[in-house]
């Protein structure tokens, strides 16, 4: 990955869509080949995100004869427990170099589609359109891991004009939303517009373009941004609470070095918190599982990863958030000035929160990123749904967590409930929950989560 005197590090992507477009089917489908082929220098599995190589995408770009790739590899960001959402709104987004935004072509743009296109213009994201479910054409003649150029060759006539059509009203759809747009393989003006790659998730026609056009463009287009320097960029994507390791938290080293040992300045709910990284660890490899341990330790990680950090007082770590590096040559006035700038961070988390939809009689919700807690609220305000919201928070649910929602009991005793997704329960706050009468209701999707919600609400009517 050296152009010239550059090194450079991997391009983040994340994967972006309506719910059913396709978005997981399209990472296991990169993923699977793989697995299966048992390849060496494979894909492996990072914390919140997938490691693509590079020798990877050129076995399988390997019908594209000729491109230079530049870039190391992708670092595609997992979205973790967003099973139930439309897209990752999560602050994480603007972590990303690119996006891919997938489209079912048999549905063209649906809510959460247009939804997601206006959250990448609002960012300055680029993306590509990945155009999935092609092998749903009526007759579509299956090429596995083809080309989709050569794929679409291979049709008849049928599905050629089928294939022509959709394509055309979702070129319009999206022209009417603000983006000019292309097949990525007659796109000559990419600078200007954006490229579409029709895929199969199921049969593999287009992922070798996808992943193809993926490191082409992102290396024409954001070189500079692309090039490892030796300042740590990271985002805090979760904390996790694990029974061996205590405290922990994922994030996405960006760009630069960690090591063990460095001094970081972590946001968290309570301030700024300056702590060492006692430990950095990635999981290991699929054929290394029987290695002791689910973690593999290291001395020093290079961007970018998904690294998971082991350190004291990191528990109320604002997810979405950036971590710095203390310098041991930093002198006090810039850790201040450092502190100060996650304070505003901070400032700017909580008031994000607090834009949220909450009215005065409601539900409280508790979430372990803004994201995840941003669409929960959206999803209990949606019209089926109307669940009210009072109140909210991240992280741990703890005593003060309880106390907040105990408030309704008096009000409406049956909103005096906890909403919990992906978080833990303190103990203390458990013992004052059954105590006061606040339910707290747990679930590993917002549906299930909703469900949980409407049983309680009919068994303390009855
Ligand atoms: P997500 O909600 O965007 O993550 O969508 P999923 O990946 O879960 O896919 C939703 C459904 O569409 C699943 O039943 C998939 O098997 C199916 N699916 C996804 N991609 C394709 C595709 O390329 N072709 C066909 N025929 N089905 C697909
Ligand atoms: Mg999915």
């Amino acid at each position: 990955a050296i152009e010239g005197d550059r090194v450079l590090r991997e391009t983040i992507c994340c994967i972006l869509g309506h719910v059913d477009a396709g978005k997981t089917k399209l990472l296991d489908c990169i993923r699977h080949t793989n697995v299966q082929k048992g390849e060496a220098g494979g894909i492996t599995q990072q914390i919140g995100a997938t490691y693509v190589p590079v020798e990877y995408i050129k076995e399988r770009a390997k019908p594209h004869e000729g491109v230079v790739i530049k870039v190391p590899g992708l670092l595609v960001i997992d979205t973790p427990g967003h099973e139930s959402f439309s897209n990752m709104r999560s602050r994480g987004m603007s972590l990303c170099d690119i996006a891919v935004v997938v489209v079912d072509i048999m549905h063209g743009l649906e809510k959460q589609t247009v939804e997601s296109l206006a959250l990448l213009k609002d960012r300055n994201v680029r993306f590509i359109v990945v155009l999935n479910k092609v092998d749903r054409l009526c007759g579509w003649k299956h090429c596995p891991d083809a080309p989709i150029k050569k794929a679409l060759e291979n049709q008849s006539g049928d599905v050629k004009r089928e294939f022509g059509w959709r394509l055309t009203k979702v070129v319009t759809q999206l022209k009417e939303n603000g983006f000019n747009t292309a097949l990525y393989y007659d796109n000559q003006k990419f600078r200007k517009v954006f490229d579409i790659v029709p895929t199969s998730a199921i049969s593999g026609e287009g992922i070798p373009d996808l992943l193809l056009m993926l490191v082409l463009r992102s290396q024409a287009t954001m070189m500079e941004k692309l090039t490892f320097v030796n300042t740590v960029e990271c985002t805090v994507l979760e904390v996790n609470d694990d029974k061996d390791l205590g405290t922990t938290i994922d994030v996405v080293l960006i760009n630069g070095v960690l090591h063990k040992g460095d001094q970081v300045n972590v946001c968290t709910k309570q301030g700024p918190v300056t702590t060492t990284i006692r430990d950095l660890l990635t999981p290991h490899p699929l054929k290394e599982l029987r290695v002791k341990g689910i973690y593999k330790h290291h001395k020093e990680l290079k961007a970018a990863q998904g690294v998971k950090i082991v350190a004291r007082g990191l528990k109320y770590a604002i997810p979405g958030t950036s971590l710095v590096v203390v310098k041991p040559g930093d002198d006090l006035g810039q850790s201040e000035a450092k502190s100060q700038r996650n304070e505003n961070e901070e400032g700017n988390v909580i008031q994000e929160i607090s834009r949220l939809k909450t009215c005065k009689e409601g539900v409280y919700v508790q979430a372990s990123t803004f994201g995840i807690l941003e669409a929960i609220i959206e999803h209990l305000n949606s019209p089926g749904v109307n669940v009210p919201v009072s109140g909210c928070n991240l992280g741990p649910i703890e005593k003060k967590d309880v106390m907040k929602a105990s408030a309704m009991l008096k009000r409406k005793e049956e909103y005096a409930a906890i909403l919990a997704f992906n978080v833990r329960v303190m103990p203390e706050a458990d013992v004052l929950a059954s105590e006061s009468g606040v339910k707290i209701v747990t679930a590993d999707t917002v549906y299930k989560l909703v469900d949980s919600f409407n049983e309680h609400i009919k068994r303390s009517k009855e």
